[in-house]
């Protein structure tokens, strides 16, 4: 959606439109928070693979990978690097972990608004599933 036809929506509309993680930016759903800067939020997954599980994303809401652009390129260094210090902070430094990032439906993803799985806390296998 372009900036000009955003700006005509309505308040409710716009609350409407909103990503579960949006959502969750916002306070407006629960979630148990990890991590937040100005740019991102970290929050402990609700359906945990594995003993950490945590969710890293950017609080704009952009779909997927696929659609990030060369303008998104410092904040997708900015989640990167954040979820490696996520992952320090949860303890899976030591022992190690896996950053996923899901994208379109043949990547198994749920949620439409970029995010990074941080998983460790047990032995992962490869390939995945
Ligand atoms: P994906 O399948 O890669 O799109 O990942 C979406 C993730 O969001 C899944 O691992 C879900 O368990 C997780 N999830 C869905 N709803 C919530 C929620 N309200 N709080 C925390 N995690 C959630």
């Amino acid at each position: 959606m372009s900036a000009n036809r955003a700006s005509f929506l309505s308040p409710v509309t716009k609350a409407m439109s909103k990503t579960l993680f949006e959502k969750i930016a916002a306070r407006e759903i629960p979630a148990q928070i990890v991590f937040e800067d100005d740019l991102v939020l970290a929050i402990r997954d609700i359906n945990p693979q594995a003993p950490t599980h945590v969710l890293i994303f950017p609080k704009k809401a952009l779909p997927r990978i696929a659609e990030a652009t060369s303008d998104d390129h410092k904040l997708l260094g900015h989640l990167l690097l954040k979820a490696a210090e996520v992952a320090d902070k949860t303890g899976l430094k030591k022992g190690g972990y896996r950053l996923v990032i899901n994208n379109g439906a043949d990547g198994g993803e749920t949620v439409p608004h970029l995010h990074c799985h941080i998983l460790g806390g047990r032995h992962l296998a490869w390939p995945p599933g």
